[in-house]
């Protein structure tokens, strides 16, 4: 039996209703021929909620308490899901990631997928079980404890489960019809994309484009898998939406495909630290064991290059973290001091920040993408505080107040909203 994947994200389980019509959709598939696993979200605004009364019970809370809770949002949805499909005629069981199981690494918070043995969701097919509703997100650990995958994880349940049962497609039904050249509730002149190549949509998924989690966009790639991005508040077919392939089935060729923005970054700067082998690791160390997700890094030479009270060369580090890891960073490297590791004269931290990225393999043979996209933000007014690059993209850090502007002046100076 041929088999497909639909995941629905959290605005598409958001309340009765919307479980109703992300059924029907599914039912649509099975009278077509297909067994389905459908990847299920909690409703919308549910996992914020959860991890809300964790933090607010335990600020610096053990991770695996964590995914005790933030991972039951799931559950609900699963139930109520294959309760809809029965109402329905469908047959339709639900799984919990333990009970699949969705074996996964022990890292709580950001696990990574093990194995996911086919034996029992095979079986109910083999019942006549048309369709198995797999709680995304969770999965269990070696020491038999729940794990989640990250926030945005779903999406990566869904690739995952489509590679291990050699589905036909992996449809990842959400709240926008495609994937844009850039957020479309930020700029009114985003333009849909049928196609987008995986190396960029894992670019621009890094950088904060959430449509699809990052993960999900690597293991699609690996295993090939035939990835599409659609609405599930229109009626669909297998045309629609935005296809995630290889860059050779892609015709359009801009040197800029789109525009991302992470809204939560910090920015934190170590003032006045030796400058001497080792110095970053003993910075970063600390920071990495902490857990702290180091983005932009930049060392530069201090202004207080010597004096008397700091013999020898010194400089400044300054590095961008998620804003909620701040407290954990700054406990980190206030530790390395106490013990020796580190000094600096000032922790300056700067919560206000935002990053904006543009993206696209066409930079890999085109020169002056840098200098375009500076010159845009220059002319806006918008003051550049980080930069970083790599082959196919350009990453600024700025005043989060200038984020959508930023967003908007890039959008426009690569002229996305034209087709090329
Ligand atoms: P779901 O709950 O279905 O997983 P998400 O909220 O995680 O949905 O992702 C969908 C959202 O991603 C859209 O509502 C949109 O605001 C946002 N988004 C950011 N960048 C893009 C982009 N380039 N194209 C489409 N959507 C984007
Ligand atoms: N519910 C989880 C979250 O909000 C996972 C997901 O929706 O993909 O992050
Ligand atoms: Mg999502």
């Amino acid at each position: 039996m041929p088999l497909l994947v639909m995941k629905f994200g959290g605005t598409s389980v958001a309340d009765l209703d919307r479980i109703a019509n992300a059924a029907a959709k599914v039912k649509r598939e099975v009278e077509r021929g297909y067994d389905v696993i459908v990847i299920v979200s909690a409703m919308s605004g549910k996992t914020n909620e959860l991890v809300g009364w964790v933090e607010g019970t335990s600020p610096l809370y053990d991770a695996r308490e964590y995914d005790a809770v933030v991972a039951s949002g799931e559950n609900v949805t699963a139930g109520l899901m294959a309760l809809r499909l029965q109402e329905m005629g469908i047959s339709a069981r639900s799984w919990q990631g333990w009970q699949v199981p969705i074996n996964t690494t022990s890292a709580h918070g950001s696990a990574r997928f093990v194995s996911i043995p086919r034996a029992n969701i095979d079986a109910k097919f083999a019942e006549g079980f048309k369709v198995a509703v797999v709680a995304g997100f969770q999965g269990i650990s070696v020491e038999g404890r729940i794990t989640t995958l990250g926030r945005g994880g779903s999406d990566t349940t869904a690739v995952a489960f489509a590679a291990a049962f050699g589905a036909e497609r992996c449809d990842i039904y959400t709240d926008v019809d495609g994937v844009y050249t850039t957020d479309p509730r930020i700029s009114s002149k985003a333009r849909k994309l049928d196609k987008i190549a995986f190396e960029e949509m894992l670019e621009l998924a890094s950088l904060g484009a959430k449509v699809l989690q990052t993960r999900s966009v690597e293991l699609a790639m690996r295993y090939n898998v035939r990835l599409r991005v659609l609405s599930s508040f229109e009626d669909t077919d297998e045309n629609s939406g935005t296809l995630v392939c290889g860059e050779d089935e892609i015709m359009e060729s801009k040197v800029v495909s789109g525009v991302a923005y992470s809204r939560d970054e910090a920015k934190i700067t170590l003032f006045t630290i030796e400058d001497r082998p080792g110095v970053a690791q003993a910075i970063f160390g600390p920071l990495s064991e902490a857990g702290v997700n180091v983005d932009m890094i930049v060392q530069n030479i201090s202004e207080k290059d010597y004096d008397e009270a700091h013999p020898g060369a010194v400089t400044d580090m300054t590095f961008s973290c998620p804003i909620n890891q701040v407290a954990r960073a700054q406990k980190a490297l206030e530790d390395a001091v106490a013990a020796g590791k580190i000094k600096y004269d000032e922790l300056i931290i700067d919560t206000e920040v935002a990053k904006v990225s543009v993206v696209g393999i066409g930079m890999r043979s085109q020169v002056g993408v840098a200098a375009r996209s500076f010159a845009a933000l220059a002319a806006e007014g918008i003051n550049i505080k980080v930069i970083s690059t790599s082959e196919i993209k350009i990453s600024v850090l700025i005043d989060r107040k200038y984020m959508e502007l930023a967003v908007q002046a890039l959008h426009d100076a690569f002229e996305l909203e034209k087709t090329a």
